[in-house]
């Protein structure tokens, strides 16, 4: 990875989960696969790094879909 892309990839929002608010539907990992799988509860385990520009949509898409509104992207 280039310097360049590298330091375009820090500005990239994280995708996070308010682990209050979640209830466990597993709606985010249907939606967006590439970045959430589910424990054995049933709740998310979301990659930590940021999101690449490419896979923002699928992002944003689980985020407008969460129905408990747990999900956020942040910027840093
Ligand atoms: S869709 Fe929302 S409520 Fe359901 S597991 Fe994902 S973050 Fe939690």
């Amino acid at each position: 990875m280039s310097i360049t892309s590298t330091a375009a990839l820090h500005r990239q929002p994280t995708l996070q989960v308010d682990p209050i608010a979640c209830e466990g539907h597993g709606v985010c990992a249907e939606l967006f696969g590439e970045w959430i799988r589910l424990d054995d509860w049933g709740y998310p385990v979301i990659r930590k790094d940021a999101v690449p520009e490419d896979l923002l949509p699928h992002a944003r898409w689980a985020v407008s879909n969460c129905p408990a509104l747990a999900l956020s992207l942040r910027k840093p």
